[in-house]
């Protein structure tokens, strides 16, 4: 008898038939292996299929819509425990700015339901189509956003989780503040699905502003770029979003971008403001101001299809950066805001003497790049410069202050790498919490180690392609 006919007979039209491919990977595209895939039809479910799996010593991976980019969401056998029919609102209290949504509801969906009725849920992920509640929940997710507003965690109120060994377990709740004892929500979020699976989130919402008015301020190069991010900050305007493109990156992009790239460009920052519309612009002159000295140019759309063509473009990003080449290793390291220069250069100092292409863009306002280089999908000695090329970048961040993953987590890719930047204690720690909540190590084991694996010094890379 097979783990899949057990499972069925226990939990019947939950199981799939046989395990579709989709189940078995994310963005990373690394290789995975499940016996079974479940999807739950009820948060109770969650927990039983848990308690059924934990009483026989099967692992499980909880599942969001798959677009993680580190892997966290890769079996290595066990069942797949697929979040996707959990798509209810259980509540939406508009006039109180709060809402209670089960993991599987789409980052969009909870977007969409929110901007309906005036109010945001401010936190964007790129994949946000696909991504899920609960995978955002467990990966802490970020966007260009999180700069004003703050990363996902910041909006969780409360969570229901299914913990070891099967067991429905609810933190906080609809409450704005709640300090009664140790922040067991703050550990579920961003612990990637190895501490609990999270089944519900009640998530506070702020009213949306009535007009964003985004700009994008072209430099020369990164030194003069990163002087006018470090202007802006210390103008005291507060910007909504804070992204920087570095020349390679603006390269990739430029032949979309709305308005065109002037000559001489090889920086952009893009920044935005919001408020009502008079407040709107007048923030956004002040970004000009504080961030135009020496630009070479400056784009900056009033209209509605103008600013959306203008995020779509953001959004599109990664994806005019995997066309360049065809393939490309990319991370999210975060530094220091003060560090982004070197942490930029660091990068193509890399890239040059691994013999690659480096590039750098992301969330600079909070410090963190997406640090990448270019591969050719199938060259073997490329890439394997490439894990050398991101050893080093993983040395840059920690020297400069900062860490090896600012959004995407550690997941399978990053395992272990923590031993880079924490004490022995803290090591500790982290492996003691992980052995509390899961004593018998079945949920998404191998994910988000604190050391690396006896025999396994290297980072993994993944190559998109
Ligand atoms: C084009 C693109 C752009 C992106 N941009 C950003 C960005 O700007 N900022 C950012 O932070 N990320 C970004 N990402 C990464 C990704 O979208 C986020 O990490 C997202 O939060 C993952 O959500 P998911 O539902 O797809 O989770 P999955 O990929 O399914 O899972 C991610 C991890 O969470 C765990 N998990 C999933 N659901 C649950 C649950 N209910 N309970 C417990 N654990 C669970 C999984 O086991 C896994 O470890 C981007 C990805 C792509 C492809």
């Amino acid at each position: 008898m097979t783990l899949e006919h057990d499972l069925r007979a226990a939990f019947g039209s939950a199981v799939e038939e046989g395990v579709p491919a989709h189940y078995l990977s994310d963005i990373s595209r690394l290789p995975g292996r499940a016996e079974a895939v479940v999807l739950p039809e009820s948060a109770e479910q969650v927990a039983e299929v848990l308690a059924w799996c934990y009483e026989r010593d099967v692992s499980i991976v909880p599942r969001g819509g798959g677009t993680g980019l580190a892997g966290g969401a890769v079996p290595a056998g066990g069942i797949v425990l697929a979040m996707d029919r959990l798509t209810r609102i259980r509540s939406f209290e508009p006039e109180l700015w709060r809402i209670q949504v089960e993991a599987g509801v789409t980052t969009w969906t909870l977007q969409r339901v929110a901007r309906e009725s005036g109010l945001m849920f401010a936190p964007d992920p790129g994949a946000l189509e696909q991504s899920q509640i609960g995978g955002n929940i467990a990966t802490n997710a970020g966007g260009p956003h999180a700069f004003k507003y703050g990363v996902v965690g910041d909006w969780v109120t409360g969570l229901e989780a299914a913990l070891p060994p099967g067991e429905l377990v609810s933190v906080g709740g609809p409450i704005r503040k709640d300090v009664a004892g140790y922040d067991l929500k703050r550990l579920l979020v961003g612990s990637e699905g190895t501490l609990g699976i999270v089944t519900a989130a009640w998530l506070k919402l702020l009213p949306a502003p009535e007009s964003v008015l985004p700009v994008a301020v072209f430099h020369r190069g990164t030194a003069e770029g990163c002087a006018a991010l470090l202007r802006v900050v210390g103008s005291g305007v507060v910007a909504a979003a804070l992204d920087v493109l570095d020349a390679e990156t603006l390269a990739c992009g430029a032949a979309s971008f709305p308005g065109g790239v002037p000559d001489g460009a090889g920086f952009v920052l893009l920044a935005e403001a919001d408020g009502s519309r008079p407040e709107a612009e007048r923030i956004r002159a002040e970004l000009v101001e504080a961030a135009g000295e020496g630009a070479v140019g400056i784009h900056a759309p009033d209209d509605r299809e103008g600013v959306d063509a203008f995020w779509r473009w953001r959004s599109g990003l990664a994806f005019a950066v995997l066309a360049r080449r065809g393939g490309v290793v990319a991370e999210d390291i975060v530094v220091p805001l003060d560090r982004v220069e070197e942490a930029m250069d660091e990068t193509l100092a890399i890239g040059r003497r691994h013999d690659l292409v480096g590039l750098s863009f992301g969330h600079a306002g909070d410090g963190n790049l997406h640090s990448a280089f270019l591969v050719t999908p199938g060259d073997a000695d490329e890439i394997g410069r490439a894990a050398l090329a991101v050893e080093d970048l993983f040395d840059v961040a920690v020297r400069l202050g900062g860490s090896v993953s600012g959004e995407h987590g550690l997941g399978l890719l990053k395992r272990g790498q923590l031993a880079r930047q924490w004490s022995p204690r803290a090591l500790d720690l982290h492996a003691e919490i992980k052995r509390l909540f899961d004593p018998k190590n079945l949920l998404n084991p191998g994910k988000k180690l604190a050391r690396p694996l006896p025999g396994e010094s290297h980072a993994l890379v993944a190559t998109r392609s």
